[in-house]
């Protein structure tokens, strides 16, 4: 996916966007790092992404339980970042 702006302008408007692809990787790398520079001094997006991550990793150990190895379907993580993030 190609988004563009500054890493030197990223603040938690940045992190709450573009939460799905900063958890997922999904963005250029240097991207990435200045999220997670910003990440680590900011508490309020730093517990954003916790949550993202536990729910993600709590419905994937849920599939597991009922014999469904599969994948988290992209749509239930989009509507978790929707969720967590009142877009
Ligand atoms: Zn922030």
């Amino acid at each position: 996916m190609l988004i563009h702006f500054d890493p030197a302008d990223i603040g938690c408007g940045h992190i709450r966007q573009f939460l799905y692809e900063y958890v997922e990787r999904e963005l250029d790398a240097r991207l990435l790092m200045a999220m997670d520079n910003h990440i680590l001094s900011c508490s309020e997006c730093r517990e954003l992404a916790d949550s993202y991550r536990l729910s993600v990793e709590t419905a994937r150990r849920h599939l597991e339980q009922v014999g469904e190895a599969r994948k988290i379907p992209a749509e239930f993580k989009q509507e978790l970042v929707r969720t967590l993030t009142g877009n």
